[in-house]
C-alpha cells in the first residue's frame, strides 16, 4: 500500500458519501479539503467536522478551474439522485465532464493521484447480470438519463486518456446504489423515500409493480473500498465495481422498510419512470482479489441505523 496521503480533496466533499469519506480521512489522520458548491450536499453534514483543524470547506463549482495544492484527489462532486441530476441535466454533464477535466487538470500539476466516483449507471440497462467491469453497458444516450450516465462515461474515457497519455495515476470506481445517514431525506432515491414515507406514515411509492432489483451497499463499507482503492499500489486504475452483491426486489425492500419502521404505511403503484434500469449487481471478484474488499454489513443491519437517522433528522424538524 502507498504511504499515507497528507493533503487530500474531496470534491462534492459535502454531500452524502462525500462527508462520510471526510470523516474517515480525517480520523486516519489526513488534512482535508472539502470543494462543494452545495447543489445537494448540505453544510449540515460536515457542520462537525468544521471545528477540526485539520478539515477546511470551501465552496466552489468543479467547472471552473481550481488551484489548490494538495497530495490526492477524490472526484465525487456530481448529483447522484435521478431527480437531483434530472433537475438541470446540462449542468451535470457538465459538472461530470468539465468537472472531471479540471481535477484532471489539476491533478496533472500536482503529479498526484485522482479517483473518480463512477457509477453502475455506465452499464444503463443492463443485458449482463451481475455486472462484471468488462461489460460495456447498454445506455440510452438521449434518454432522461444520459445526462448522467453519458456524462460518467465520458469521464472514465477522460481519465484513462490522462493515463495513457500524460502518464496520470487514476483509481476508477464504479458504485453501485450505496444507502446510509446523510441521505437527502427528498432526494428521492428509493431508500430514503421509502423510510421517509413509512416515518411518516404515509404510502410507499412503489413505481411498476416493484419487480427490478438493486443491490444496496451501506455507506461504510463503500467508503472502505473507496479508501482501499486509493491506497492500492499501481498499476491497479480500475475500472472496479464496488457494491454489494445481494440483489433484492425494489418490492421486498418496501416490505424490509414497513416491517423494520413497524409502519402502518400501505404500498402505492406508481408509473415506472423512463429507462428505469430492470436489474443491477455488481460482480465484485476484482475488488474482492486485488482489494480483498467485501461488503460487511448485512442490509437489515444497515436499514435499521439509516431509519435511526431519519427519525432524529425528522424530530429535529418537527
Ligand atoms: P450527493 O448528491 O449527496 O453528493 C454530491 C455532492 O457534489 C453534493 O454535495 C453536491 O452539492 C456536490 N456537487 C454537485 N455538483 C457540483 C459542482 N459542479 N461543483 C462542486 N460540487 C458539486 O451524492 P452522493 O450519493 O454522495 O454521490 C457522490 C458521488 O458518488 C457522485 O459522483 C455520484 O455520481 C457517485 N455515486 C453515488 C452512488 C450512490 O448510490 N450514492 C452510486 C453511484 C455513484
Ligand atoms: N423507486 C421506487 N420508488 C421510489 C423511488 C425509487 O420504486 O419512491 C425505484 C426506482 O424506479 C428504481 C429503484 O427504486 O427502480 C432505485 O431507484 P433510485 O432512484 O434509488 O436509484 P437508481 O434508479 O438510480 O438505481
Amino acid at each position: 500500500m502507498s504511504v499515507l496521503a497528507k493533503r487530500v480533496l474531496v470534491t462534492g466533499g459535502a454531500g452524502f458519501l462525500g462527508s462520510h469519506l471526510c470523516e474517515r480521512l480525517l480520523a486516519r489522520g489526513s488534512d482535508v479539503l472539502s470543494v462543494d458548491n452545495y447543489f445537494t450536499g448540505r453544510k449540515d453534514n460536515i457542520a462537525h467536522l468544521l471545528s477540526s483543524p485539520h478539515f477546511e470547506a470551501l465552496r466552489h463549482d468543479i467547472t471552473h478551474p481550481l488551484f489548490v495544492e494538495v497530495d490526492e484527489i477524490y472526484n465525487l462532486a456530481c448529483p447522484a439522485s435521478p431527480i437531483h441530476y434530472q433537475f438541470d441535466p446540462v449542468q451535470t454533464t457538465k459538472t461530470s465532464v468539465i468537472g472531471a477535466i479540471n481535477m484532471l487538470g489539476l491533478a496533472k500539476r500536482l503529479k498526484c493521484r485522482i479517483l473518480q466516483a463512477s457509477t453502475s449507471e455506465v452499464y444503463g440497462d443492463p443485458t449482463s447480470h451481475p455486472q462484471p467491469e468488462s461489460y460495456r453497458g447498454n445506455v440510452n444516450p438521449i434518454g432522461p438519463r444520459a445526462c448522467y450516465d453519458e456524462g460518467k462515461r465520458c469521464a472514465e474515457t477522460l481519465f484513462f486518456d490522462y493515463h495513457r497519455q500524460h502518464g496520470l495515476g487514476i483509481r476508477v470506481a464504479r458504485i453501485f446504489n450505496t444507502y446510509g445517514p446523510r441521505m437527502h431525506p427528498n432526494d428521492g432515491r428509493v431508500v430514503s423515500n421509502f423510510i421517509v414515507q413509512a416515518l411518516t406514515g404515509k404510502p410507499l411509492t412503489l413505481y411498476g409493480k416493484g419487480a427490478q432489483t438493486r443491490a444496496f451497499c451501506y455507506v461504510d463499507d463503500l467508503i472502505e473500498g473507496l479508501l482501499k482503492l486509493m491506497g492500492a499500489d499501481d498499476p491497479l486504475t480500475g475500472p472496479i465495481n464496488l457494491g454489494n452483491p445481494v440483489e433484492t426486489s425494489v418490492a421486498e425492500l418496501a416490505e424490509t422498510i414497513i416491517a423494520l419502521t413497524g409502519s402502518r404505511s400501505s404500498i402505492r403503484q406508481e408509473p415506472l419512470p423512463e429507462d428505469d434500469p430492470t436489474q443491477r449487481c455488481p460482480e465484485i471478484g476484482e475488488a474482492s482479489a486485488r482489494l480483498g474488499w467485501k461488503p460487511k454489513t448485512p442490509l437489515k443491519e444497515g436499514l435499521a441505523k439509516t431509519i435511526e437517522y431519519f427519525e432524529r433528522l425528522l424530530a429535529a424538524e418537527r
